[in-house]
């Protein structure tokens, strides 16, 4: 069940702040606020969904080809696609999701290490 006044719906309603880097119909990109890397940008579909198979499962394909479209563009406007760059989502109580909108983190910018 979608959380309406989770956090990143309400930066979605523009209820709260965000630094922002990119936005279009479908998505909306924008700065961690407690970043674990020199770049770290969260990417959330504008469709309301939890997590990722919440997503898959119940977005129709523009939203999905659009939302991953855009993925790519930021990492190219970012320019780190030659240098590497790091694809996260966290899903449910056993990833670790604290945020109930689905959600991408961009990790780039410096070697990220590893996750254990
Ligand atoms: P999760 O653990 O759900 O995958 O990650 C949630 C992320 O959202 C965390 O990295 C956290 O720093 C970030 N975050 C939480 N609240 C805010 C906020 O109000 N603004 C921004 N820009 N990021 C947030």
């Amino acid at each position: 069940m979608y959380d309406k006044n989770n956090i990143f719906a309400k930066i979605l309603r523009k209820e709260i702040p965000c630094d922002k880097i990119y936005e279009d119909e479908f998505s909306l990109f924008f700065k961690d606020i407690n970043p674990q890397a020199k770049i770290h940008i969260l990417g959330i579909p504008k469709f309301p969904c939890t997590t990722l198979s919440d997503f898959l499962n119940n977005a129709d394909n523009e939203n999905i080809l659009s939302f991953f479209k855009s993925v790519q563009l930021v990492i190219s406007n970012l320019d780190i696609e030659k240098n590497g760059y790091r694809l996260i989502t966290n899903s449910g109580d056993d990833g670790g999701q604290e945020v109930p909108h689905f959600h991408l983190h961009i990790l780039a910018g410096e070697k990220i290490g590893r996750l254990r």
